[in-house]
């Protein structure tokens, strides 16, 4: 038996770590709201995520090494889309992806990569066969461990956006 006070912190740790663990990819996700890059962003706050949307991330999308660009991509808790709409469409897939992140800190990008390689080095394919993929693909809307995240964000996709101009 743990106190429910007690409970309550262990909670909170661990929902710290949770965001702690993978924090160094989401300051990445988010240097992509401030990077001067051509054409306007905002940001969305959704679900313990922050999406960051826009033709600016659209254009940088389509450089991913993927058959005809991403429509979205995932750094930590931050999930870069090529549009609003994109961002809420993927969602579920991408927080496969938030949650793989949260397993592995700041050995996911390092794993996806091998792992990919690997599956193109046994003649598969390093995107559609990549594990991290294929879970992403077959798990999608994983409930969250929390249902009741105490402050905001719990039930309506409450969402914050300022647009940004950038030249
Ligand atoms: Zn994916």
């Amino acid at each position: 038996m743990i106190p429910r006070w007690r409970h309550r912190g262990l909670r909170y740790l661990n929902q710290a770590i949770r965001y702690a663990w993978p924090g160094l990819y989401t300051v990445v996700g988010l240097w992509f709201f401030l990077v001067p890059w051509q054409g306007s962003r905002k940001w969305i706050a959704h679900r313990g995520t922050i999406g960051i949307v826009g033709p600016a991330i659209e254009r940088l999308l389509t450089l991913a090494p993927i058959q005809g660009g991403a429509a979205a991509l995932t750094l930590g808790h931050t999930i870069l889309a090529a549009s609003e709409e994109t961002f809420y469409d993927s969602w579920d897939h991408e927080y496969v992806h938030v949650r793989q992140y949260e397993r592995w800190g700041p050995l996911f990008v390092p794993a996806y990569f091998i792992s990919g390689w690997w599956q193109w080095m046994h003649g598969h394919h390093p995107y559609w066969d990549n594990p991290f993929e294929v879970e992403a693909r077959n798990h999608p809307s994983e409930p969250m461990s929390e249902p009741c995240s105490s402050s905001s964000s719990s039930s309506s996709a409450s969402s914050t956006s300022s647009p940004v101009q950038t030249s």
